[in-house]
């Protein structure tokens, strides 16, 4: 967009004009009122591009203390995601397993003993969520799972909020 620089008739300081507003009455600072020409003498005055030092220092100092709490969101949520998945992967949530009877065996094997056999093969079954170590294992695995839930959320949340200090004063120069 290109800016005109309009003197004032009065004081002859510059005043910077946009295409529309040409026709417009402005008020200049010192006080006088000045008529901006129409659209064909303005091409013909001369242009300035948009201020340089505006779009030069875009990192404000809130921009980047956005940035930075996002920084140390994403940070924080991917490294304890991590930490969290590593222990959870040392928990041991097998389910014992059940021993596999052929037909075979059961052929070879006294009345007595297999009636054993289907017993443990029975207590193995019903129990093996009933074991103290199963059942705590998986209340922590469940726990670290919701953990590690949290701190994704917090690391996809950091990384929004730094998408969203990179992109902000793109999208508000637009708007203008
Ligand atoms: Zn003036």
């Amino acid at each position: 967009m290109q800016i005109y620089q309009l003197p004032c008739t009065s004081c002859s300081q510059c005043l910077p004009i946009a295409k529309t507003q040409a026709g417009e009455t402005l008020q200049c600072k010192c006080g006088a009122t000045i008529v901006v020409p129409t659209l064909r003498e303005l091409s013909k005055m001369e242009t300035l591009d948009v201020q340089p030092q505006k779009t030069g220092s875009p990192w404000s100092q809130a921009r980047g203390i956005v940035f930075a709490i996002g920084l140390l969101c994403l940070a924080l949520g991917v490294g304890g995601y991590v930490r969290i998945i590593s222990d959870r992967g040392q928990l041991n949530t097998n389910r014992p397993e059940i021993p596999e009877i052929s037909a075979a065996q059961i052929d070879k094997v006294g009345l007595r003993e297999a009636w054993e056999t289907w017993l443990g093969y029975r207590n193995t079954r019903l129990e093996f969520r009933a074991t103290p170590e199963f059942l705590k294992n998986e209340k922590k695995y469940n726990e670290l799972t919701f953990y590690s839930n949290v701190l994704a959320s917090l690391g996809v949340a950091g990384l929004a909020t730094m998408l969203g200090a990179v992109v902000w004063p793109a999208s508000r120069k637009q708007s203008r």
